[in-house]
């Protein structure tokens, strides 16, 4: 049995291009008389400051439905404290003490690795601190992260849509500093928690995929079918955000278009409806084509 889920961050009301990932991953779930799961993505923003009514609110507008209840990663830190404590058991991390800014400064310093030196790599700064240099730095107040041995590890991950890739994983954050897990450790957790079979979401994430599915396997968890989907860009060549505009289902209801224009016009940017067609979900699903999703990014001029 195949099981989908979307899995917002609640932080702000979703925008279109939210709704158009959310529509793709219930549709790739139903169409094949999958289970469809919503699970908010809420460790960072904290329950308190949720959007989560509003979202469910949008998606069911649009006929999204899920099934069960929906899951919160607030209130599954046991979970990911039993996957972290595994880990750290295995040896498979260490204490990071850099900060941010650290660690870019040291990834375009001559002596990182100029091929992988992208903003955010690494550079194994902390990799081998002996333990007489761990208190050193725990005694100038900071709080250590968790980092993942990943070793640069050269993992290869399959998509329907991007096809394979092979990319070594970077010694990625598994548990901030502040004790709160990182979203690669959650995400794959929950994934695997909620026996989801099926990962449908923006292909901004694709690249990510890689350190993903080294957790799942260090984790002995398995590893879901990925479907990575386009994003939707604002005119400026940006992700879409409020600055763009009438983005959200709340900003077209009040500018007269109804959930159903909107789902039409979803799909009109897949290329799946004519400009000003009014679809409901499951006309969207008898239209749904993973072969038909589009090579790149739509931008979104309103
Ligand atoms: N919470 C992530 C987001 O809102 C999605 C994570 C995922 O689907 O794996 O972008």
């Amino acid at each position: 049995m195949v099981v989908g889920r979307f899995a917002p961050s609640p932080s702000g009301p979703l925008h279109l291009g939210n709704l158009r990932t959310a529509a793709l991953a219930w549709c790739a779930a139903r169409s094949v008389g999958g289970g469809f799961l919503v699970r908010m993505e809420d460790l960072t923003t904290g329950a308190a400051a949720t959007e989560e009514t509003g979202q469910l609110r949008d998606l069911a507008r649009l006929g999204l439905d899920h099934d069960g209840p929906v899951v919160r990663q607030s209130e599954r830190t046991d979970r990911y404290a039993a996957a972290l404590e595994y880990l750290v058991g295995s040896g498979l991390t260490y204490e990071c003490f850099c900060s941010r800014r650290e660690v870019r400064e040291a990834a375009a310093a001559p002596h990182g690795d100029p091929a992988d030196g992208g903003e955010g790599t690494y550079p194994g700064t902390c990799r081998g601190l002996s333990a007489s240099e761990r208190s050193e730095r725990r005694a100038t107040g900071r709080l250590p992260a968790l980092r993942l041995r990943a070793d640069r590890r050269q993992v290869t991950v399959t998509d329907r849509r991007c096809g394979v890739l092979t990319s070594p994983v970077d010694d990625i954050v598994v548990c901030r500093a502040d004790g709160v897990a990182a979203y690669h450790l959650a995400v794959v957790v929950d994934d695997a928690a909620q026996a989801v079979t099926q990962v449908v979401r923006g292909d901004d994430l694709w690249p990510s995929t890689p350190a993903q599915v080294l957790l799942q396997e260090l984790l002995g968890l398995p590893t879901p079918e990925y479907l990575h989907v386009p994003l939707v860009l604002g005119p400026d060549g940006r992700r879409l955000a409020k600055r763009h505009g009438a983005v959200t289902l709340a900003d077209l209801a009040a500018a007269g278009e109804p959930p159903g224009l909107v789902l039409g016009a979803l799909a009109a940017s897949l290329g799946w409806a004519s400009p000003g067609e009014v679809l409901d979900a499951s006309q969207l699903l008898e239209r749904f084509d993973v072969d038909g999703l589009p090579p790149g990014p739509t931008v979104w001029s309103g």
